[in-house]
């Protein structure tokens, strides 16, 4: 990636690390093979000029907050948030300490998905729970996709020509993990994750929102212990727990089918994306523009639509042509009289984290 231009000098995904279906049985065998991919697009590593490995990292706790450059204490501080992220920051070191072996020359740096939201109000980011407690095992709402959130806000801020410090907005992250903030003036309000990716919208796999007496309801009458129950609510939830199908191309087709399952689950996600939606128009007081990214954000026109559909009286009106037009790129899909603008903004975590490294080296 070459930060200023955002142009792609390649790219790909190795995916199912060390499961039977995918290509590589670890990270250093994982990262051969897209250095090999690499060399195949003719992006010779030596040759090219790289500046550094940015290394995206979902938790940052309270004391990763900026991109840092990974040195060994860092990477030993990291681990210990594994802690707090036993799902997400495990793979994430295995990543670096593997990237850092066979690049030893060059700056690697990470970049944390908590950073964004890492100043949220106090009244956002604290769960009303025990106190003491709370701030013995660092429980907060941390926030997470902040790396999108501040792209997309910033992008959105640029296409309509305002300085995103003088913008109230919402976004809304809808991909197979899915959040929603609210922004003013470049500060992030609110947002819909918490301590974990877990918190907020119905995702592809993930719940979402439960009560939190669900956990010990099941602990206590199904004979289920506690990794059984995070599991599940990873893993085996949200859209696809409800429909067996996470992908929302196949779950149109389903609904369209006649398939109820699917229909519910795609009401469950509508429903909770438009009660935060009310939530983030309250929290905002006032409320520029709407913003919608990610897999389903930028390509499902039906999903924009009944989010929005009957809260013209709340300022938000769509020009149906221009939601279902079916272009790429930042746009705009409201009507030219509606009070809120709502966009469409392609994320692109991956310039985002190329920004911040070059900006860390450049001092
Ligand atoms: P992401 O995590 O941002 O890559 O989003 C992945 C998800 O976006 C997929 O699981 C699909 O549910 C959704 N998606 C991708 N392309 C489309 C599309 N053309 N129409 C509807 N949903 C899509």
């Amino acid at each position: 990636m070459e930060p200023d231009s955002g142009e792609p000098l390649s790219g790909g995904v190795v995916g199912e690390i060390g499961e039977p279906s995918g290509r590589a049985a670890d990270h250093e065998e994982a990262l051969r093979l897209a250095f090999h991919q690499l060399a195949e697009d003719g992006v010779d590593l030596k040759s090219s000029g790289l500046l550094a490995v940015g290394h995206r990292v979902v938790h940052g706790g309270q004391t990763f907050y900026r991109p840092t450059l990974l040195d060994d204490g860092v990477v030993a501080e990291l681990e210990k948030l594994s802690e707090l992220a036993p799902l997400h920051n495990p793979p994430a070191v295995q990543g670096i300490k593997v990237a850092r072996k066979l690049l030893p020359d060059t700056a690697h740096i990470a970049v944390f998905d908590t950073a964004f939201f890492h100043h949220l109000p106090a009244a956002a980011a604290t769960y009303a729970m025990d106190r003491e407690l709370a701030q013995r095992y660092r429980v907060r709402r941390y926030g997470f996709h902040g790396t999108s959130h501040r792209y997309v806000s910033e992008q959105a801020a640029a296409f309509l020509k305002r300085p995103p410090d003088g913008l109230n907005q919402i976004v809304l992250h809808l991909g197979n993990g899915a959040s929603a903030s609210a922004i003013a003036g470049g500060r992030p309000l609110d947002t819909s994750m918490g301590l974990t990716p877990l918190e907020g919208l119905v995702m592809g796999t993930r719940s979402g929102d439960i009560d939190p007496g669900v956990v010990s309801y099941l602990w206590r009458t199904a004979n289920m212990d506690v990794e059984a129950i995070e599991s599940m609510l990873n893993n085996r939830s949200g859209v696809w727990g409800l429909a067996g199908e996470r992908d929302f191309r196949k779950l149109h087709a389903m609904i369209e089918s006649g398939d109820s399952s699917a229909k519910l689950a795609y009401d469950v996600f509508v429903h909770r994306l438009r009660k935060y939606i009310g939530a983030y128009l309250a929290v905002l007081g006032h409320t520029d523009v709407i913003t919608f990214t990610a897999g389903i954000g930028e390509n499902d026109a039906a999903v924009r639509r009944d989010a929005v559909a009957g809260l013209e009286e709340l300022g938000i009106v769509l020009d149906d042509g221009l939601n279902e037009s079916g272009s790429k790129g930042v746009r705009r899909i409201s009507a030219d009289d509606s009070p809120i603008t709502v966009l469409v903004v392609p994320t692109n975590e991956e310039l985002a984290i190329a920004r911040d490294c070059a900006a860390l080296l450049a001092g």
